[in-house]
């Protein structure tokens, strides 16, 4: 991996790329990529908010960014056909001084780069790259064009053996296999320098690297993740049993996870690699629920996207964000990567009426496609989506989503489980009550639940265990009295919602949906 990170950077300096960015927290990593490319005769010029270097030397303590790039530009004037330049101009923490909201930016910078990056490529006598080295992406509009962004990847799993190797060897430590093999999993979307604290944090803990060590690199990991803001760590307890319901979903995802189960085993039998599922369907009725069980029928983490929280206000930091986000999910892979409410994302692209998209949105979406369509990774993605009328068709299409599945609200059988459940799920689940007189009593000659989605079956649940508890009479058992009460004051989604309910499902008849629910409903 070193080797194709050096030479994907030499290959960049060579083509005369002017200013390579490189967005990294860990400067000595950062150093020690630049210090592989840099070869016999180029000038090395540095930047810190410590000071200035030349060829590694101290040469001062108080220059400001203007004065340093301006002896940049006087040493690369000095070039003639004979004795032409070439250097390296690395500016560390740069978006202390290019970020216009900073109190160190100032315009002279910018146009000190512009014009050692004009010579790099138009004067023959000039090879000068500037490296802008920073945690954070910060493009100028100003030198937007002129900028190539060079990404590090995290350390692949040979690179993380070598770490732990490395660390092991130098405490004298012996680990077991099943432990080191575990360690490397989890240690997957993790910088180096992450590696290395959360192997030192773990080594206090116990003085050794056992079975405790690897959750605690799970632990630290959610953190790490959760930090970056862009992507995180759901934890949930969901599973397929806390689904009513959705028998031909729960069937098809049930393959799905034995495929994932036994990967290697599946893609040399000739299974391809699943992509993942768009669920569109009413509200309340369990999509999200489902894309939490996945990842525990997967048994592989949950990571979840939002979209809306990608969009930077620098130019190209939106797009950079998405790489960011896919590039953390592919390294925790194999994980399931769920996209809530997809059609509010990515809202009035295309050609439908969603109105209100923009250039950042569309390019976002088409980053995003392409990955969707091409993506040789396993990150499952489970995205979820009301309203399809907002959503750009591209994702209706074959090739993007393995499968698409449509939720109704639930018939008269799905009810009855989704109130076992709930139920049960609280302990409530006893004799007194009679689960088929909620789904066969009827008013004004339908069952008095009839319309009634997953959500508003879990509130007349709730909403009769918070009776009973508060209960006057000393009685705080449950009944099926108290819960058809309760049902008959409920206002339920296809009374709150009806319109809506009726164009939704108006606007899946469109399309080719598979049935999340068993073929033949019966209210
Ligand atoms: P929205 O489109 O509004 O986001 P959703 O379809 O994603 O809704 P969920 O968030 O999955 O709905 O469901 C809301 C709640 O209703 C969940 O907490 C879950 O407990 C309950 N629920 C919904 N459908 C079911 C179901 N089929 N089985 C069990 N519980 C359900």
């Amino acid at each position: 991996m070193k080797s194709i990170l050096r030479d994907t950077l030499s290959s960049y300096i060579n083509a005369l790329r002017p200013i390579i960015y490189i967005k990294h927290f860990d400067n000595q990593i950062v150093d020690d990529l630049i210090q592989s490319v840099l070869t016999n005769g180029v000038k090395c010029f540095t930047f810190t908010n410590s000071g200035c270097f030349i060829d590694g030397k101290r040469i001062d303590n108080e220059m400001t960014i203007d004065s340093f790039l301006k002896n940049v530009c006087n040493y690369l004037e000095t070039a003639t056909k004979d004795n032409p330049k070439h250097a390296f101009v690395v500016l560390k923490d740069a978006h202390r001084y290019f970020d216009e909201n900073s109190q160190y930016f100032n315009m002279k910078s910018i146009s000190l780069l512009k014009e050692i990056a004009r010579r790099t490529m138009f004067s023959e006598e000039v090879y000068a790259t500037v490296f802008m080295v920073s945690p954070v992406l910060v493009l100028p509009q100003e030198l937007e064009k002129m900028i190539t962004i060079f990404d590090i990847p995290y350390p692949d799993s040979e690179e993380v053996a070598a770490i732990i190797d490395d660390y092991i060897s130098s405490y004298n430590m012996d680990i077991n296999d099943t432990v080191k093999n575990d360690l490397i999993i989890s240690f997957k979307g993790l910088t180096e320098f992450e590696i290395r604290q959360i192997l030192n944090y773990a080594y206090q803990q116990s003085g050794t690297f056992d079975a405790s060590s690897v959750k605690l690199v799970l632990k630290e990991k959610e953190q790490i993740i959760k930090k970056s803001g862009i992507i995180e760590i759901f934890p949930t307890n969901a599973n397929v049993d806390d689904i009513g319901g959705m028998s031909n979903l729960k069937k098809y995802l049930n393959n799905k996870a034995q495929i994932f189960a036994n990967l290697g085993m599946a893609r040399s039998f000739g299974v391809d690699l699943p992509k993942g599922i768009l669920i569109v369907g009413m509200p309340g009725c369990g999509k999200s629920l489902t894309a939490k069980a996945t990842a525990s029928m997967f048994k592989v983490p949950l990571l979840r996207l939002d979209i809306g929280k990608l969009m930077g206000k620098y130019v190209g930091e939106s797009e950079h964000n998405l790489t960011a986000a896919i590039k953390t999910a592919e390294a925790v892979a194999p994980c399931v990567l769920w996209i809530d409410e997809l059609e509010k994302a990515f809202a009035g692209i295309g050609n439908n009426n969603g109105g209100g998209g923009n250039d950042i949105t569309t390019r976002l979406f088409g980053q995003f496609l392409t990955w969707l369509q091409e993506k040789e990774s396993s990150v499952y993605v489970v995205a979820t989506a009301n309203d399809i009328s907002k959503l750009p068709p591209e994702f209706l299409r074959k090739g993007r989503f393995d499968e698409l599945f449509k939720v109704e609200l639930p018939d008269a059988e799905e009810r009855r489980r989704i109130f076992q459940i709930h139920l049960a799920k609280r302990g409530k689940l006893t004799p007194n009550i009679d689960v088929l007189k909620l789904i066969s009593t009827k008013k004004d000659s339908k069952s008095i639940t009839k319309g009634f989605s997953g959500a508003d079956i879990e509130s007349v649940v709730k909403e009769a265990i918070e009776n009973a508890f508060c209960s006057n009479d000393g009685d705080q058992s449950i009944t099926t009295d108290n819960l058809i009460a309760i049902i008959n004051n409920t206002k339920s989604i296809s009374d709150t919602l009806k319109d809506k309910i009726e164009k939704l499902r108006e606007e899946y008849k469109k399309y080719n949906f598979k049935d999340a629910s068993s073929n033949n409903k019966k209210d």
